[in-house]
């Protein structure tokens, strides 16, 4: 594989796969992390900038299909999903969000070996993305979801959340409020912009110096918004 050994992550509460997993990855030369948890994977993932991602759908804390959304607003790192859920629609919600590849359990370890090779052949170490993002008064880290404003912890709502990861991972792009509400809300909102204007609102109020002159959370006047650091 590479000169240096890829780093890998894998999250699934199961130990026992976990430990499968890992001893045929070490075979292979990799050096392997383990998170029984999405919010330890992902603070894992902050924090050792994996070359892979492997990730089990039915996470104690929180659902994977979130944890692959949550990872791809500050990652591109490659992620493998493991899971039991066989039904073409959880493969479509996985691989949709940002997922990979997608390994259905019970697996063959020769399988999940020959496409953790070709993903790392294929994908570069990440680049240009950080867990950590700093603008005007405010820092957050998104691995393990925290946002601060002059060292003072800031409070946001999942929905909140979730625009604000939006919008910062697509930094200097302007998303449309078509493109938004799809994201945020979800495909049967995208008539409501009024939601958009309404939590676009609170964020500025939660972190803008100036809500009413906002300098990193611009409106793009008829067509949406843009984030800028
Ligand atoms: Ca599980």
């Amino acid at each position: 594989m590479n000169d240096i050994a890829p780093a890998v992550i894998i999250i699934e509460d199961e130990s026992q796969i976990r430990r499968f997993v890992r001893a045929a990855l070490e075979d292979e030369g990799c050096r392997v992390h383990e998170a029984g948890t999405a919010s330890e994977g992902l603070e894992k993932a902050g924090r050792i900038g994996p070359d892979l991602v492997i990730l089990d759908l039915g996470l104690p804390d929180r659902d994977g299909v979130d944890v692959i959304r949550d990872l791809r607003s500050w990652s591109n790192v490659p992620v493998i999903i493991l899971s039991a859920r066989a039904e073409e629609d959880e493969k479509i919600a996985a691989l949709d969000a940002g997922a990979d590849d997608y390994l259905t359990k019970p697996f063959g370890v020769g399988e999940l070996l020959a496409r953790t090779r070709a993903l790392l052949r294929r994908k570069p170490r990440s680049e240009g993305l950080s867990p950590n993002v700093a603008f005007g008064n405010v820092k957050i880290d998104f691995s393990r979801r925290t946002i601060d404003r002059d060292g003072e912890q800031v409070h946001l709502t999942p929905i909140e959340y979730r625009l604000l990861t939006t919008l910062v991972g697509n930094t200097g792009r302007v998303l449309t409020h078509r493109q938004l509400l799809k994201e945020v809300w979800g495909p049967e909102s995208i008539q409501s912009n009024h939601y958009l204007r309404i939590y676009v609102a609170h964020l500025r109020r939660k972190l803008e110096m100036d809500p009413a002159q906002p300098r990193h959370i611009l409106t793009e006047t008829g067509v949406g918004y843009r984030f800028q650091a």
